[in-house]
């Protein structure tokens, strides 16, 4: 046995879909158009897998605050806040933020990756337990092994599983941290919010809440799940990240407690990571106030995101169980799958191709995303590909 063996099931695995046609995960995308088209493979492709929720990419105010920020303040930070001293711009997003969301302090990472690990590994510790939804993303199991707290699963979305779990810990409950995400990023479902924090409230645990797919998408003022459920005293942390509605890169957390500003001297993500580049925050900063004031912009999602939902649906495809931005359709397997992804690079969409592991319940899914920007024509264009695949590889499925 090497260190290297490992390496070979791997190999296998990805040498087995590279033969099957291009290889997903080393896609190049070649020049960007638009948030709803790219180049891809020299053919110009519909992109419905990219988290652009609000489609505000190339929206002409962010591009103009990344450029004048670019030109003021340089390229990048080249070192953390801790070490080098905030920006101007990192303090007043952190305002921004605290001030939408109604809390007293905001804090914000290079990454939403970052942003999980640093509130996670700092809120839970050794002593303490984390109730975590099955379904959770990768960040949210890492910033929760991070810590070294004892990590529990429930059943997905399952508040009966969650309650059975509290009762169990008995007096450790008020040492119990429960993470949800508001919109589920693999099937597209929301948390049972209003449930959960009964119980917590019964148990004396504490609630965070990762809005990563929600913020922009949700409640009246695009706050998230919390918002649209009217439950935002009752949650104690929300985390979120800027690449996807907010359409950069970075992460943040908000909270109405005050121990929130104190994760920043205990947080390793954030004292030994580089902060985020001035353009980066500078674009997050005004794609924030388009989010707080342009309501046609998520009114135009939520229209585009059932109609590729009931689209989708129409023509036979297994789908999460409600209409959302994320619709992910359940294909019989990882074979099926990938020759479906390959027929839509071919036929110029591209969604994500997502295989177990990294799939709750072993799944197959072809997860795409809607934007606000996306036109009728490309959403019938991508339900009348589905449907043509569908037809072309249904011996695949026999
Ligand atoms: N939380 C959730 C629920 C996510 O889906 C993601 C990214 N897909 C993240 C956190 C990490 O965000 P980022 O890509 O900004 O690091």
């Amino acid at each position: 046995m090497t260190l290297f063996d490992k390496f070979t099931p791997v190999r296998t695995a990805h040498q087995a879909i590279v033969d099957n046609g291009v290889d997903p995960f080393r896609l190049i995308v070649q020049h960007v158009f638009s948030p709803t088209e790219a180049m891809i493979n020299n053919r110009r492709t519909i992109l419905a897998g990219t988290n652009n929720y609000l489609g505000l990419t190339f929206d002409p105010q962010c591009i103009a605050a990344a450029r004048e920020a670019l030109e003021r303040h340089g390229t990048g930070t080249t070192g953390s806040r801790m070490a080098n001293g905030s920006f101007e711009g990192h303090v007043a997003l952190e305002k921004e933020l605290a001030a939408f969301y109604g809390c007293s302090t905001a804090i914000v990472f290079s990454t939403g990756y970052q942003a999980n690990l640093g509130i996670l590994s700092t809120l839970a510790g050794p002593e303490d337990v984390i109730l975590l939804d099955a379904d959770s993303h990768a960040s949210i199991y890492d910033g929760c092994r991070l810590g070294g707290a004892e990590i529990i699963r429930f059943r997905h979305n399952d508040v009966n599983d969650l309650e059975k779990r509290l009762v169990r810990l008995g007096a450790r409950a008020t040492r119990t941290l429960i993470v949800l995400e508001g919109i589920y990023s693999m099937l597209g479902d929301r948390a049972p919010l209003a449930a959960i924090v009964a119980i917590k409230e019964k148990y004396g645990a504490c609630l965070v809440v990762d809005e990563a797919h929600s913020l922009g998408v949700l409640g009246s003022h695009g706050r998230g799940l919390a918002e649209e459920a009217k439950l935002e005293d009752s949650v104690d942390f929300i985390v979120g990240t800027f690449s996807k509605s907010l359409g950069s890169t970075g992460g943040f957390c908000v909270s109405r407690r005050p121990e929130l500003d104190y994760i920043r001297y205990m947080s390793r993500p954030y004292i030994f990571s580089a902060s985020l580049c001035p353009s980066v925050v500078a674009s997050t900063r005004m794609a924030l106030k388009i989010l707080e004031g342009n309501h046609q912009l998520r009114e135009r999602l939520w229209e585009n995101s059932h109609v590729l939902y009931e689209g989708l649906q129409k023509v036979g495809f297994s789908l999460g169980p409600e209409v959302s931005p994320v619709v992910a359709a359940t294909v019989p397997s990882k074979e099926y799958a990938i020759a479906f992804w390959n027929g839509l690079i071919e036929q110029g969409v591209y969604v994500n191709l997502m295989l177990p592991p990294a799939t709750p319940n072993g799944l197959s899914l072809l997860r795409c995303s809607v934007s606000a920007a996306h036109t009728t024509d490309q959403l019938t264009y991508i339900c009348e590909t589905f449907a043509s695949l569908k037809e072309k590889l249904s011996e695949l499925q026999a």
